[in-house]
């Protein structure tokens, strides 16, 4: 889940007011979970579709990041809205395996051989790439190899899985392949708040998967649980991160449950203030307990256990320029577009688009995306995003060398807000940094879309979800 969930900002999630000169009401803590600017909902046709081989033209190649999306699940979770569909009727997944290999090709055409080519990191991600069979992990290796160019023995390779499909011969697949982090979407050890957030498992069967990827000797685990679940007390919470840290994981992300439209907990009311108290509440108690046993803070979300050397994205750090995505749910960034297919969570919708991406001949071209940079505004919002939502900050000199300015003098009305509110660590600056407070870290997801650009924000407001 590490490409996690968002959503388009709704009239309720309004932005907190800006360059009053006063303080304003303190925003609603839980308003958009920022992992990549801007969201795909502020994506719009391309009236030229331009071609990739000149959407690539003079951009750096030489460290890659590739992308493979697989869009299949065995259940749709209550919580989540990524681009997936649940189970694959005959032939799909060889069809889109098909449809990826096609894509691959013409991507790396675009890339042509003017100039060397190299990936430095690649990533599985979905829906559950281990829905696809041992065999069709063979298959998406080759892709990511003999089409796309990867050398995946020689880069970090990120897969994410589910406990049902985390089975002994797929991960043994996946570890001959070079997979270097696993990422288990667990949510909850407690059998009925999985249940609560519409993802039924039994604790058994997580733990069994859980040896299964420790046997199979894959450098990091990743283990995903959400807080914020109906009946979710501190306790059980506690329960939930103590099975986690049972397994000794090398990354643990703690994710703030969130109701979306089209989902199947879109459709519960909860009392918006007593729920952002209770996940408020359980985040503090989760990074406390995370921060005495040892582990270090990367985002709000993000937790590392020190030692075991990085082996994917860092949150918030996973839309660099130079990527190449693959597959209908997959994104693209060059340093001026960001490119992919359609965008829905819907499930006729999702399948209509699936079904149309393994019907796609030509991959020549991109047809939805958003017109980035490199130059004025919007670069120097997605920088200060990447690097003030990580707990390391953003260095000032890397920023000035970059665009010849600092953030205060390009957001002095967002920045002074913050500071008034109490979210910037005052005494960064010495150390040459612009960085959050804890609390500032506690509410990423409010201070993030309060970074948007106006442009941004009209296009996600007149995305309608489907
Ligand atoms: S396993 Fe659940 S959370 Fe993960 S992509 Fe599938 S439906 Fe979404």
């Amino acid at each position: 889940m590490n490409e996690g969930p968002a959503t388009a900002l709704s009239a309720r999630q309004a932005p907190p007011a800006h360059g009053s000169g006063e303080r304003a009401r303190d925003p609603r803590p839980y308003q958009h979970y920022v992992y990549a600017y801007p969201h795909k909902t502020a994506y719009e046709e391309l009236d030229d579709a331009p071609s990739l081989r000149d959407v690539w033209a003079g951009e750096p190649r030489d460290a890659l990041a590739l992308y493979l999306h697989i869009p299949f699940c065995e259940v749709r979770c209550g919580f989540c809205n990524l681009f997936t569909r649940i189970g694959a009727p005959d032939g799909l997944t060889t069809r889109y395996l098909e449809a990826l290999e096609r894509q691959a090709l013409a991507v790396r055409e675009a890339l042509g051989d003017a100039e060397p080519v190299a990936f430095a990191a690649a990533a599985f991600g979905g829906g559950t790439p281990t829905f696809l069979t041992a065999g069709e992990l063979e298959r998406l290796c080759d892709i990511a190899e003999k089409r796309a160019g990867a050398d995946l023995s020689a880069v970090p390779l990120s897969v994410e899985a589910s406990p049902a499909t985390a089975t002994v011969d797929r991960l043994a697949v996946l570890a001959d392949r070079g997979a270097t982090r696993l990422s288990l979407g667990v949510q909850s050890f407690v059998e009925a708040e999985a249940r609560a957030a519409v993802r039924p498992q039994r604790r058994a069967d997580v733990e069994a998967a859980l040896g299964r990827i420790r046997d199979a000797g894959i450098p990091v685990l990743n283990i995903d649980l959400i807080y914020g679940i109906e009946g979710q007390t501190e306790e059980s919470w506690r329960h939930s991160l103590r099975a986690a840290l049972a397994w000794r994981p090398e990354e643990l992300y703690l994710y703030p449950l969130y109701v979306r439209p089209k989902t199947a907990l879109g459709r519960r009311e909860p009392d918006e203030a007593a729920w952002d108290t209770q996940r408020l509440r359980l985040y503090r108690h989760g990074r406390d307990l995370l921060l005495a046993e040892g582990y270090e803070q990367v985002s709000m979300r993000m937790f590392r256990r020190p030692g075991p050397p990085a082996q994917g994205p860092d949150d918030h750090a996973c839309q660099t320029d130079g990527m190449v995505g693959l597959g209908c749910g997959a994104r693209s960034y060059t340093s001026r577009l960001h490119y992919s297919f359609d965008y829905a969570v819907d499930m006729r919708e999702t399948r209509a688009i699936v079904d149309r991406y393994t019907g796609t001949a030509d991959f020549s071209r991109a047809h939805r995306g958003f017109r980035i940079g490199p130059a004025g505004d919007e670069p120097r919002r997605r920088h200060l995003l990447q690097s003030l939502l990580q707990a390391a900050g953003l260095g000032l000199a890397e920023y000035r060398a970059r665009f010849g300015s600092c953030p205060a003098d390009d957001f002095p009305a967002e920045l002074a807000d913050f500071a008034t509110r109490g979210w910037l660590d005052g005494a960064a600056a010495d150390a040459g940094l612009l960085r959050l407070s804890p609390e500032g870290l506690a509410h990423s997801d409010a201070l993030g879309p309060a970074l948007f650009s106006p442009a941004v924000r009209a296009r996600m407001s007149a995305y309608e979800p489907r």
